[in-house]
C-alpha cells in the first residue's frame, strides 16, 4: 500500500538526509513495537516551518520534551534513552495518521487542542532538534490505524515532489 497525492511538510528545495528502509534507524524495532521503514528525514535549519500533508484532525501532541535532554551522537544506546524526551504532533487523516517528530522545546510557542482541524499546508510546528537527532531535521512518517500496539508506517509519496525517497537512491548520511 502506497498513500499518495500528499503535500510536502517542509519547504523547498527539498533534502532528504535517511529515506525509507535507511539501515541507522529507519527500520524495524521489534522490542519498541515499532516499524519504521517508511520514515523520511528532511533537513533543515532550526525554525523552519513544517506543514500538514493532508487535512485532519490534530491527534497527539507533545511539546514539553527539553532542547537540553536532546542526544545528537550516534550511539544507539543513548539515542533510544534521550528518544523519550522527542517532541512529536500527530494529525489523524481518518484512513492514516501522519507524524512530525523532534518538534522544538514548546513548538517555539504553536500550540494546539486534540481535536483541532488543519488544512493541507496548515503550518503546525518547527524544525527541532528535540529526542535523538544527530542535526535539525523532521522525522516524518505515515502511520497505519493499529489495534495491536505496534506504531507501522506505510510507503507514501507526494504530488509536488518527484525525487527519490529509498535511502539507497538517496546515498544519505545519518540522522
Ligand atoms: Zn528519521
Amino acid at each position: 500500500m502506497t498513500i499518495t497525492n500528499l503535500v510536502l511538510p517542509v519547504n523547498t528545495p527539498v533534502r532528504i538526509g535517511q529515506g525509507f528502509n535507511g539501515s541507522f534507524t529507519h527500520k524495524l524495532f521489534p522490542d519498541l513495537k515499532v516499524d519504521d521503514r517508511y520514515s523520511l528525514d528532511f533537513m533543515g535549519e532550526l525554525g523552519d516551518r513544517i506543514y500538514a500533508v493532508a487535512p485532519g484532525t490534530v491527534s497527539l501532541l507533545k511539546i514539553d520534551g527539553k532542547d537540553k535532554d536532546a542526544y545528537h551522537g550516534k550511539d544507539v544506546q543513548k539515542g533510544k534513552d534521550a528518544a523519550k524526551h522527542t517532541n512529536y504532533i500527530a494529525i489523524d487523516h481518518g484512513d492514516f495518521f501522519s507524524l512530525y517528530m523532534h518538534l522544538p522545546e514548546g513548538n517555539n510557542g504553536l500550540n494546539f487542542e486534540i481535536g483541532a482541524p488543519v488544512t493541507e499546508r496548515f503550518p503546525i510546528g518547527y524544525i527541532g532538534q528535540t529526542g535523538w537527532s544527530t542535526a535539525p531535521h523532521l522525522h516524518f512518517a505515515i502511520c497505519a490505524k493499529t489495534d495491536d500496539g505496534w506504531r507501522r508506517t506505510i510507503s507514501h509519496s507526494f504530488r509536488d515532489y518527484d525525487g527519490p525517497l529509498e535511502d539507497t537512491v538517496i546515498n544519505s548520511h545519518l540522522y
